[in-house]
């Protein structure tokens, strides 16, 4: 018997857990499954990596099985996300289930989810947007939908989804159940609890706006023109596992992709101009090893959860703050290792310092070296960021001293490197 069956889920649902080789919950499953079984709300916050789609999608896969109505509803902020979860919760559902699971993300046939919706499905994962047009077009129904998961709140709301969540959560029963996740809990966030969670449960894993330990992350100073043969450098010095380069437009990454290949590296490109069959082609590639470096912007941050992902190269900034634990994020899933190099170029003083203070909120900002014609002030890195960087500490992180020159290479001391390191492990 799994450590699961102290939870006493169906049997269907350990049979599926058994096939997936999950054998003993994680530290976020083992908090969130048990409340979430007993009806709680769930204010979660918890890193990326840490088993958090099973640690809703458990309880929520027991809850269809166990009763035959109710329904229950996953928004996520990215389709990448939403296909992740829905896969996930597919296995949970195991192999002969009579269970319909649905997908409703843009970029696919709205003629397919339509006719996929007429089978009145029980679980419904998608990104907000397309819920919406379904709602407003009448082809979907949630008054029986009791329960909900909003994952990834904090980027949802990054990414201006606020108002069509309120439009959704409108449709759905007052008397439901709902669980909130975010990998921060900045005061926003904590806010649009009180109007969605009644009485929630606090959980939260590892520290609050810290990103895992386990990577081992650099910095590395370098001009603009100098930032391809550092790239190289960088790219020839790990033997071993995938890279994702992060760039910050879909040109750029389109370029570096092409300048990568026409060097010999195995790289192929996600950005936000791809169809979202291509988008998961790459990904499906990227995960089957047919290509060795990623090339992406910002859209691939979250939830891309491929476990050779051993490096990250934040070729530029990312264009806010929060976007770096997701982009390092990509890395060490599932308690393995990984390593984060973050290319800091003379414009980027300030944006460096937005990231700094979020990561290590009690601590002086770092030295950095003046850029030669003053600093603009870049979208969302100002004292008034949407969100985290408040100068407040959120969690139980103990930073080292932050200097770009500290000696640790753990979290919150980043060494300053000019030359490549030793390839990583
Ligand atoms: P997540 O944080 O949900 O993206 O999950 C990160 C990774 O952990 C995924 O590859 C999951 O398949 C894996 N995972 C989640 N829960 C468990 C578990 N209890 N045992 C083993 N692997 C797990």
């Amino acid at each position: 018997m799994s450590d699961f069956s102290q939870f006493g889920l169906p049997a269907q649902l350990n049979t599926a857990l058994e096939r997936m080789k999950y054998t003993a919950p994680t530290p976020i499953q083992l908090q969130a499954i048990p409340l979430a079984l007993k009806g709680h709300d769930i204010l979660g916050s918890a890193q990326t990596g840490t088993g958090k789609t099973a640690a809703f999608g458990i309880p929520l896969v027991a809850k269809i099985l166990n009763n035959p109505r109710g329904n229950a509803i996953v928004l996520t902020p990215t389709r990448e996300l939403a296909s992740q979860v829905m896969e996930v919760i597919t296995q949970l559902l195991g192999q002969r289930s009579f269970v319909q699971a649905v997908l409703l993300i843009g970029g696919d046939s709205m003629h397919k989810q339509t006719a996929q919706l007429r089978m009145r499905p029980r679980i419904i994962v998608g990104t907000p947007g397309r819920i919406n047009d379904h709602l407003e077009r009448g082809n979907l129904i949630l008054h029986d939908t009791n329960f909900l998961v909003l994952d990834e709140t904090d980027r949802m709301l990054d990414m201006g989804f606020g108002i069509q969540i309120d439009k959704i959560v409108k449709f759905l029963p007052a008397a439901r159940q709902t669980l909130m996740f975010s990998a921060t809990l900045p005061p926003e966030i904590v806010k649009m609890s009180a109007k969605y969670l009644k009485n929630p449960e606090r959980i939260a894993v590892g520290a609050v706006n810290a990103p895992i330990v386990r990577i081992q992350q650099e910095i590395i100073h370098v001009s603009d023109s100098g930032k391809y043969d550092e790239l190289n450098k960088q790219i020839n010095a790990r033997s071993n596992g995938s890279i994702i380069v992060f760039v910050k437009t879909k040109r750029g990454a389109d370029r570096l992709c092409e300048r990568l290949n026409k060097q010999g590296n195995k790289t192929d490109t996600i950005h936000g101009d791809l169809h979202q069959r291509k988008r998961e082609k790459v990904i499906q590639g990227f995960r089957d090893m047919k290509f060795r470096i990623l090339v992406a912007t910002d859209i691939a941050a979250r939830g891309l959860d491929i476990p050779h992902i051993e490096h990250v190269i934040n070729y530029d900034l990312p264009q806010c703050p929060e976007d770096y634990i997701h982009r390092i994020g990509r890395t060490a899933r599932n308690g393995s290792e990984g390593s984060a190099v973050c290319f800091i170029s003379p414009d980027d003083g300030l944006k460096w310092r937005a990231i700094h203070r979020l990561l290590n909120p009690n601590e002086a900002p770092p030295h950095m070296p003046r850029p030669a014609g003053g600093e603009g002030k870049p979208r969302n890195y100002g004292q008034k960021k949407t969100f985290g960087g408040n100068g407040k500490k959120q969690g139980g992180h103990t930073g080292g001293t932050g200097k770009p020159s500290g000696g640790n290479k753990r979290f919150g001391r980043f060494p300053k490197r000019s030359s490549a390191p030793k390839a990583a492990a």
